[in-house]
């Protein structure tokens, strides 16, 4: 059977997470808090309302209009898809064919390597500097025959971050498309979207996976100029956002207030744990603008930590890889999981 399966799609390790956990599960980056109750009623009773026997509304219409309030974008110039991973897919089908050079940044979000080995892609991997920062001017110069540079900021294992003088230099350097991922964009508040305007290359990709808390609804979406999300569009599947993701989408954000209050909560708990972590022997934490925080460990391996805090019931994520060896990744949870996680950790490094 397998010879009828391309190689390089059966040499892929499966994208399986560990999702069992007793204490805590600080592994996904996921939003430690589920949306209310009440919020939940109030989609499923509009769901219920909808023909669920016709096809949904393929443009997203209302959403649209809610997404183009909440960024501040033109509504032409979004495109919605179910999760930001398929928008993800979206944009490589839409700039790139088999053989063409893809520009990513490693370590770097695993989607956009692993998309590249499914599509027959050549990844340009360029190396972030030892100490987590992006080389702008190797993306730059790696981009010269490219089709496609993209990248995550913050980045996803890292939480390091482009600054916008350095997105204004790449998007206005090359000559492909730059796809910015700021799936973390609420932690970090810095907003590429405002140099949309400017570079018609530059498309910016957001998730309601994290700080929208919405990772189970799949919901994702693509900011850029109005000709190019035209375009992109077309080569997304049809009808692949639901009525219940739209609707979960447009009431979450009728409840902006809910979203800022677990935000703010969420960067608070960042900053306490990335104090405790610093206060430890043998750790070092890296400064991260996202719901996460990637730590070094100068004595102990990763495996052997990781292994010891899964013992307690704690579900962390550790990387293999260049520059990640020695690293180990947790996401802030709700302040009683951060509490079990830290006392874990200090307890598995003496
Ligand atoms: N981009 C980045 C940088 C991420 O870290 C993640 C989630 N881990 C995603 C995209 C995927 O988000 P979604 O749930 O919308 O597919």
């Amino acid at each position: 059977m397998t010879k009828m399966i391309r190689k390089a799609v059966c040499d892929l390790n499966a994208y399986i997470v560990d999702q069992t956990y007793t204490v805590a599960k600080l592994n996904q980056n996921e939003c430690p808090f589920d949306i209310e109750e009440k919020l939940k009623n109030e989609i499923c009773k509009r769901v219920s309302k909808v023909p669920w026997n016709r096809y949904p509304d393929s443009e997203c219409t209302v959403l649209r209009n809610r997404l183009s309030d909440y960024t501040n974008h033109p509504s032409d110039g979004i495109v919605l898809g179910n999760s930001s991973n398929e928008i993800i897919r979206m944009v490589y089908s839409a700039c790139c064919r088999s053989g063409d050079k893809v520009v990513i940044s490693e370590p770097g979000f695993v989607v956009f390597k692993r998309t590249c080995q499914i599509m027959g892609l050549d990844a340009i991997e360029v190396s972030l500097t030892e100490d987590f920062n992006f080389d702008v001017d190797e993306i730059i110069r790696s981009a010269q025959n490219a089709k496609l540079i993209i990248t995550a900021s913050p980045n996803n294992p890292t939480g390091t971050w482009l600054s916008m003088a350095d997105i204004e230099k790449i998007a206005g350097s090359v000559d492909c498309i730059f796809a910015l991922d700021e799936a973390y964009f609420e932690f970090f508040g810095q907003d590429a979207s405002n140099l949309l305007h400017k570079y018609k290359n530059l498309v910016v990709i957001r998730t309601f996976s994290k700080a929208l808390s919405l990772a189970g609804i799949r919901l994702g979406y693509l900011l850029g100029h109005p000709e190019v999300v035209f375009h992109m569009s077309k080569a997304k599947m049809p009808f692949s956002v639901g009525w219940f993701p739209q609707i979960a989408g447009e009431v979450i954000l009728e409840n902006k207030d809910f979203v800022k209050l677990n935000t703010d909560r969420i960067i608070k708990e960042r900053n306490r744990i990335f104090a405790e972590l610093k206060k430890m022997d043998y750790i070092i934490p890296i400064p991260s603008r996202t719901n996460f925080i990637m730590f070094q460990l100068l004595k102990h391996s990763a495996f052997e930590i990781e292994e010891k805090i899964r013992k307690a019931g704690i579900l962390i994520r550790n990387f293999s890889g260049k520059l990640l060896e020695d690293k180990l990744r947790v996401t802030i949870g709700l302040p009683e999981e951060n509490d079990a996680f830290l006392e874990a950790l200090a307890s598995s490094l003496k």
